[in-house]
């Protein structure tokens, strides 16, 4: 029977979400992969309960993530109900619906009909009565976007989420998507963009909105999923999610240009006395606006190890600008 540690709330940071009452880790954990039937349940079990000793309150999911679509929700559901429920009061848990999840035109994007339904889904293979935070987890071009906000509020007000949140939004349709959910009376909480050292298109407006409007950040794929790492410096691993048929990460995404750019931010990490994991979360976490950087991990190694960047946040005007003249 698992025991959380008694000092799991000795090293972690806790950052405000906006202008909510709500705090979060600075650091959370994703379960897009490393979570599903492919993966080794004992493994992951392990990953969950470092975590969650290590200080990481917030575990981040979405009905699709596995594969199968479904089953990191019905796995983190079965660690809940045997070791976790305990804990329950301690944990803030996130599911998102938007993309595609079942055949015929209900299981898809933003509609009223879809969201609703999907979340119910989510609850079912969780074993869980609410969720912490429901996301409309990509805009939808071809649903009004009061249709999909007013679906939010009716989620928080049947009881069934606390706080919702939008991701892969832009800047104008995040601003829409506010104004919308203020009036319903059921803010936005949180925005989940992709942003990384490589990712970087939240810099460019979105961020301001989030920080007008009282909005949290999560950053996901803060590592450009394994690339900001030492991982693929010498070629591809087996084992790594580049290597795995089922990963999302493309091989020939990992290029020669990109390589050359891994090593010299590794060399500038390594001045600094970290990994270049641990830098790049750290470059993230210097920004008051970001509110969490969401990781992945595959091992309670690799998970540890992210978690050390927190005590080490500040940077030199020298190193961002060598960072800033890698990276453009
Ligand atoms: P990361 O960029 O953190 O990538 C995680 C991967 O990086 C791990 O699986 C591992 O790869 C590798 N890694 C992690 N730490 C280390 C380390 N210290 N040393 C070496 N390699 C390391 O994040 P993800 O892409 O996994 O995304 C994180 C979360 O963000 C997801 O789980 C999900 O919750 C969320 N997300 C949301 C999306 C959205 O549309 N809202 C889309 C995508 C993600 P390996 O497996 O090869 O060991």
């Amino acid at each position: 029977m698992y025991r959380a540690s008694e000092n799991r709330y000795k090293n972690m940071p806790y950052r405000r979400c906006g202008k909510s009452g709500l705090m979060l880790p600075a650091i959370s954990l994703g379960l897009w992969h490393n979570f599903g039937n492919v993966d080794i349940f004992s493994q992951f079990r392990e990953i969950i309960f470092s975590a969650f000793d290590q200080g990481i309150t917030h575990f981040d999911l979405a009905n699709n993530y596995g594969p199968p679509p479904g089953s990191a929700e019905e796995n983190f559901g079965m660690i809940l109900k045997d070791d976790l429920r305990r804990y329950r009061d301690e944990m803030v848990i996130s599911t998102k619906a938007g993309y595609g999840m079942w055949p015929g035109p209900y299981g898809d994007w933003g509609s009223r009909k879809y969201l609703i339904s999907s979340l119910d889904q989510s609850l079912k293979r969780m074993n869980l009565d609410y969720v912490d935070i429901f996301y409309s987890h990509r805009p939808d071009p071809n649903t009004p976007i009061e249709e999909t906000m007013t679906a939010l509020d009716h989620i928080v007000r049947q009881g069934k989420a606390l706080y919702v949140g939008l991701s892969n939004y832009s800047a104008e349709q995040t601003k829409e998507a506010s104004k919308v959910l203020r009036e319903l009376g059921t803010p936005c909480l949180i925005h989940q963009p992709k942003y990384s050292m490589f990712e970087r298109w939240s810099e460019n407006g979105l961020l301001d909105v989030l920080e007008e409007d009282g909005i949290g950040a999560i950053a996901f794929s803060p590592l450009a999923q394994g690339l900001l790492t030492n991982k693929y410096l010498k070629g591809i691993p087996d084992g790594s999610r580049a290597a795995k048929a089922h990963g999302f990460l493309q091989k020939d995404t990992i290029t020669e240009e990109v390589i050359n750019k891994v090593k010299a931010l590794n060399d500038i990490a390594e001045e600094r006395g970290q990994s270049l994991a641990q830098m790049a979360i750290s470059w993230l976490l210097k920004d008051d606006r970001v509110t969490s950087v969401l990781v992945g991990a595959s091992s309670v190694k690799q998970l540890s190890q992210n978690i050390e960047s927190v005590n080490c946040l500040d940077f030199g005007k020298d190193e961002l600008a060598k960072i800033e003249n890698i990276l453009k």
